[in-house]
């Protein structure tokens, strides 16, 4: 099986497993126990929360674990909706659903201002700052991702970032895709909050982590455990994951660069194979292809056919956000950029990771190929008979 789906999940990294299985057998004590067992919990609770800082440029005290990005994006919406009924949230079309529908669900008493990306799929520091200079007094959050999880193209983050604070409204940006694309910090991103999961960063699923800027204003939207994660987040923490998120951050702070430069090596190497395999101009195009992401068009081919044919190949693909595989509608992410919605039924995202080898990213690359020369060619002998 060749894996190429890796914005989805991805593989657990042996380390990462290796650290957590004393937490699922040995060391089960709940962090919240006084007895022994318990603070060997707590201890590697808070291990895990330094490795956590470290990773996005904050203090520990400034971490809250979540049950992934899902619950993280929902907290921030939650708490910035609570106070705010009659205000308004700037966010963007390309968000995951995680904010979208936070914001019409938890936000349905405020107004809410969708920003559009421009034809590469960005969202500019410029369409932010054009909403918050006409409603900077009224704006509760302004919530923007880092980079998307359809195309893997990075917003005009830092700079977004920088203008909420000269506005003083405070910023959100959902990190779960940059996570292990560059390194974070909270400070030069000027957010007051920032999510990211672990399994997309070769953790376990079912983990998280928010950053919150000011804790003590913060409202919880889980209430019950008084001293769990300072209040802002009950329930018994889930320490195997904490731990398995901890040491996936941590291999990240020690060997960024390196592993950047395979993901980005690896993207490159399947582009290059592609375009080599497909020469005609009119064969694909290429939607984007940043970060750990290509995200790819195949004319006159149905993106969902070209993958099921995938699948059977023993290659592992997307043909958009996992959350959304079982829709038949378009990629609102890709129609947001400007693709007609055949355009984007005709795409599928490829992402690397930096388990991936060459051997195999090239191997997959000459089955796309192959399989898309023949989808089109069937398209093209069906357009005939009729
Ligand atoms: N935000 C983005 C950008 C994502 O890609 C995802 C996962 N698809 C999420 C949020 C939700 O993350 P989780 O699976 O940890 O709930």
């Amino acid at each position: 099986m060749i894996y190429l789906d890796n914005a989805s999940t991805t593989k657990i990294d042996p380390k990462v497993f290796e650290a957590m299985v004393p937490y699922l057998t040995t060391f089960y004590g709940n962090p919240g126990s006084l007895c022994s067992l318990g603070r060997k919990s707590k201890k590697a609770v808070d291990r895990a929360r330094e490795q956590v800082a470290e990773f996005v440029g904050a203090n520990p005290e400034n971490i809250v674990f979540t049950s992934g990005s899902t619950e993280a994006n929902n907290s921030v919406i939650y708490h910035s909706s609570f106070h705010n009924k009659g205000k308004m949230i700037v966010t963007s079309s390309i968000e995951h659903e995680s904010v979208l529908d936070a914001v019409s669900g938890w936000g349905k008493y405020l107004n809410v201002f969708r920003v559009s990306p421009n034809k590469h799929g960005i969202i500019t520091a410029k369409s932010v700052q054009y909403i918050l200079s006409r409603h900077g007094n009224d704006v509760a959050l302004v919530s923007i991702m880092h980079t998307n999880n359809e195309t893997g193209v990075k917003n005009e983050i830092e700079e977004i970032g920088k203008i909420c604070n000269e506005y003083g409204v405070p910023f959100h940006t959902d990190c779960t895709q940059a996570a292990g694309g560059e390194r974070l910090d909270v400070n030069k991103l000027h957010c007051d909050f920032l999510s990211i999961s672990a399994h997309k960063i070769h953790g376990p699923k079912g983990v998280g982590a928010l950053y919150v800027r000011d804790p003590h204003g913060f409202s919880p939207m889980i209430h019950g455990g008084h001293f769990q994660e300072f209040g802002l987040r009950s329930g018994t923490e889930n320490v195997a994951g904490i731990v398995g998120l901890g040491c996936a951050c941590q291999l990240i702070n020690s060997n960024l660069d390196t592993y950047v430069d395979k993901i980005n090596s690896l993207r490159e190497k399947f582009v290059e194979t592609l375009r080599r395999e497909l020469v005609e101009e009119s064969d694909f195009h290429i939607n984007s292809s940043a970060g750990k992401v290509a995200n790819i068009m195949f004319h006159d081919v149905d993106g969902e056919t070209l993958r099921i044919m995938l699948d059977k190949e023993g290659v592992c693909v997307s043909a958009g956000s996992a959350c959304r595989s079982h829709e038949q509608e378009p990629s609102y992410v890709l129609t947001s950029m400007g693709l007609t919605p055949d355009q984007a039924r005709n795409s599928l995202r490829f992402s690397f990771s930096r388990l991936n080898n060459e051997n195999e990213v090239v191997e997959a690359a000459d089955i796309v190929a192959k399989k898309s020369v023949f989808l089109r060619y069937l398209a093209a002998q069906s357009k005939r008979n009729q």
